[in-house]
């Protein structure tokens, strides 16, 4: 028996009814696909990045697929495949790019994806350059994991393996914090199920992104002796070069322990400021409770969410505005 789209996934989205029929008709038309994401990647970035390569595999196995940008430092190989490392000579064959989780083009992870005849972009990060010749993006979605799902689950001709779901839910629970974020709605529960429903192991998968080594411990122990708190309620922590090395984390590992503050009732934004040596800038990543954080994120070299952004601090000497302009969020 043919299984019945959930209601909530069939009413949602059906202003990209004709887009996604596009989508599908270009993904039949190549038999070369490259899948992209945003550099620095998250659980999203690299779910649905991974989900759409695996769907394609599966339901076009004689098409060849890509996927390319650099690895994360942790979630490589523990969550998801380690990145193919494809040669300049790939490229020059006619293919299709499918960019996923990017909003401005100067992020997207691999910059061969202008090379492609066309290009799709899926994304839920608010519009900030258009760069492809079908774009889907609908801001409203928890994460662009959901977004796909939604596509995906439309084309019901075709199969969603398990392996397909599994990424999907990673992107999902990444990108919402396990639920949290106010842009979770019925059809991110509806779009879970679903996903439930495909036999995906959800413990195995919370234990894939959760469990830690005892190593995480120092770090947590030192953002606690080292926090601080403003006034109205921005938390943040500052990693220098040496505490970073003292604590043998990378730059993009300093928000790891941001999760420490998201429940205190007078913290209503909380950041991480970490040294990056290579880019010699600060990375901020922000989060907050309600407040939008992605209008301040942009004014410092940054973007993302309401509640979930990243930015940059050339220096220190900047760190007293961004947490004033914080704290006007707050008034
Ligand atoms: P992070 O703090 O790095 O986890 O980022 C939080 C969210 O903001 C993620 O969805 C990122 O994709 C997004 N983000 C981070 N930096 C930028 C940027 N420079 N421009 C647009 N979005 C960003």
């Amino acid at each position: 028996m043919k299984n019945v789209l959930d209601k909530d996934i069939f009413d949602r989205c059906n202003e990209f009814k004709s887009k996604y029929q596009k989508v599908l008709k270009m993904i039949e038309k190549y038999d070369h696909i490259a899948v992209f994401r945003h550099v620095k990647p998250d659980y999203d970035a690299l779910g649905c990045q991974l989900a759409m390569v695996s769907w394609i595999k599966d339901n076009f196995p004689q098409k060849e697929v890509i996927y390319t940008g650099e690895d994360h430092i942790t979630l490589t190989p523990r969550c998801f495949p380690e990145m193919m490392k494809v040669d300049d000579s790939w490229f020059r064959e006619p293919f299709l790019s499918i960019v996923l989780d990017t909003s401005n083009a100067d992020r997207i992870a691999d910059q061969r994806y202008k090379l492609a005849k066309e290009i799709i972009k899926i994304d839920h990060h608010p519009q900030v350059e258009k760069y492809g010749k079908v774009e889907i993006v609908d801001t409203t979605m928890s994460a662009a994991g959901e977004l796909l799902a939604n596509m995906l689950f439309r084309f019901d001709a075709f199969k969603i393996s398990k392996t397909t779901a599994s990424y999907l839910y990673k992107a999902i629970v990444g990108d919402s914090n396990r639920f949290l974020y106010s842009d979770v709605s019925v059809h991110t529960f509806a779009v879970a199920k679903e996903l439930l429903h495909l036999g995906i192991d959800m413990v195995g998968i919370y234990k894939e992104m959760y469990s830690e080594d005892l190593s995480s411990l120092e770090f947590t122990k030192w953002v606690l002796s080292h926090y601080h708190i403003s006034k109205k309620g921005v938390a943040y922590y500052v990693l220098e070069k040496e505490d970073l090395a003292k604590l043998k984390l990378k730059p993009e590992q300093g928000k790891e322990c941001l999760y420490l503050f998201d429940h205190f009732d007078d913290v209503h934004i909380w950041a991480s400021i970490s040294y990056d040596e290579e880019k010699n800038v600060y990375r901020v990543s922000l989060r907050s409770d309600g407040a939008s954080v992605e209008s301040v994120a942009s004014k410092y070299m940054g973007g993302g969410h309401t509640q979930a952004s990243g930015a940059k601090l050339k220096s220190l000497d900047e760190l007293p505005n961004l947490i004033a302009d914080l704290e006007k969020l707050l008034d």
